[in-house]
């Protein structure tokens, strides 16, 4: 799974463009909801189902379609989207139980790209595969806070992502 960080950095990336505000940094830690199952010795509970967290996305980006002026309607949109999106986040890396309650499997994306070269042709080819696991709901008892492989790279993208926001800050301040 990804780590804790990664998950924030990349949750802060996308509410900072999305909201343009202070608020972000707090917003962001709504990426970070499905893993609070780690604090009951498990990961990849029911917290972790796509069958629970998408209608409630779908509903709240049809509420904010409604009203795009209202900000409490876009923190609610981007909250229960950056909650989606750490599921989706978290099927790439390992089993999550995506169908919960239908059945308690966890299921992976498989990615396959390979390339050559075929004469003077180079080709690239890639494959993305849902795939079973037998690993299902509860197999995983949480991964790193912090990913030794990715924690820089996530902590490059949280500094670009506050530079971003004191600039955005800044001008809108500026203009009124
Ligand atoms: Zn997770």
């Amino acid at each position: 799974m990804p780590d804790l960080l990664t998950h924030y950095a990349i949750s802060l990336l996308i509410t900072v463009i999305a909201l343009r505000s202070y608020l972000s940094v707090i917003v962001a830690l709504s990426g970070l909801l499905p893993d609070i199952d780690a604090f009951l010795s498990i990961h990849r509970s029911p917290t972790h189902s796509l069958l629970l967290s998408a209608p409630i996305t779908l509903i709240s980006l049809y509420l904010y379609t409604r009203n795009m002026g209202s900000k409490l309607r876009k923190i609610l949109f981007l909250t229960s989207t950056l909650y989606t999106l750490h599921i989706l986040m978290d099927l790439a890396w390992s089993p999550t139980p995506i169908l919960w309650p239908l059945t308690d499997q966890g299921y992976y994306l498989s990615i396959d790209i390979s390339g050559g070269r075929v004469g003077d042709k180079i080709s690239i080819s890639a494959s993305i595969n849902l795939v079973t696991s037998e690993h299902g709901i509860g197999s995983s008892s949480g991964g790193p806070l912090i990913d030794p492989h990715t924690w820089l790279i996530s902590l490059i993208i949280v500094f670009i992502s506050l530079f971003m926001l004191k600039i955005i800050v800044r001008r809108e301040t500026r203009s009124i």
